[in-house]
């Protein structure tokens, strides 16, 4: 009756990142957050497309045995733990019965283990525990959210192992999954992470996820503020790559000059002191 199972290779997933859902976003999460209601229009698509998320472990461990995944399978994910994910989402991902997972960067999270990197109003531990709750996959995102290849393996090392247990601490249960801040990784990272305990791994790039690309490179596409009702189907149907990969590698660009520029002061300073 239904359609013939689809073995698990050769299908390409949409995994969505998601940052802040919010109706008034801070001018640094601005372009990378979306508004409630536009939100909800897109859990309603996912609907309408009857497409069935799956939590980042869930995909993985799919992948991993070599079963079949389900019809239209999407991963819905968001990064950091801005307040909005409780506040905004997790009322319209309940209503759906839809599963997520978001990645905590521990040390932005407001209370016990507070750096005040945050980019906007972070979640606090009982939100976080309330998604949990509701199913959320939690994932890790480090501690700080600093750009891991640019650290020393120490700093590396540490960045990771606190995100885990900090996690593990507040939740009762250690994370599995891992989404590389700012998509970005190397192959030292990959075996860090890999180390540490992660079992997947998420990037960006800008594509959709296939088996082949390894349970640390599992590309994601990006939604943004400016993603309208067209892109995000097209998205969802894998079919918006080529548009937003442009500016995407624009992006990638800038961070490359960021980095760059950043290496060059820090031999600078090296130089100086
Ligand atoms: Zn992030």
């Amino acid at each position: 009756m239904s359609a013939p199972a689809r073995t698990a290779d050769g299908v390409p997933v949409p995994i969505l990142m998601y940052h802040s859902v919010a109706r008034e976003p801070s001018a640094r999460t601005r372009g990378l957050s979306v508004s409630p209601g536009r939100f909800a229009e897109q859990m309603e698509l996912l609907a309408e497309h009857r497409c069935t998320p799956l939590t980042t472990a869930g995909l993985a461990a799919i992948w991993r045995g070599g079963g079949a995944l389900p019809d239209r399978p999407v991963l819905i994910t968001f990064d950091d733990g801005y307040e909005g994910v409780h506040r905004h989402a997790l009322p319209v991902l309940a209503r759906h019965g839809f599963a997520a997972t978001l990645f905590v960067s521990t040390g932005w999270l407001r209370g016990a283990h507070d750096t005040g990197g945050g980019l906007d109003t972070m979640l606090d531990w009982d939100q976080v525990r309330a998604l949990a709750g509701q199913g959320m996959e939690i994932g890790g995102h480090s501690h700080t959210h600093p750009q891991l290849d640019q650290l020393h393996d120490e700093e590396l090392e540490f960045e990771l192992r606190q995100c885990r247990e900090i996690v593990a601490g507040e939740l009762g249960a250690a994370p599995v999954s891992f989404a590389y801040p700012y998509g970005h990784s190397d192959r030292r990272v990959r075996r860090a992470v890999r180390a540490a305990g992660f079992a997947q791994s998420l990037a960006v790039g800008n594509g959709l996820a296939r088996r082949r690309q390894g349970p640390y490179a599992l590309r994601r596409v990006t939604v943004r503020r400016s993603t309208g009702t067209a892109e995000f189907e097209r998205l969802i149907e894998g079919r918006a790559i080529g548009r937003t990969f442009a500016a995407d590698r624009a992006l990638t660009q800038g961070y490359a000059v960021v980095r760059r520029a950043r290496q060059a002061r820090r031999k600078a300073a090296r130089i100086r002191v």
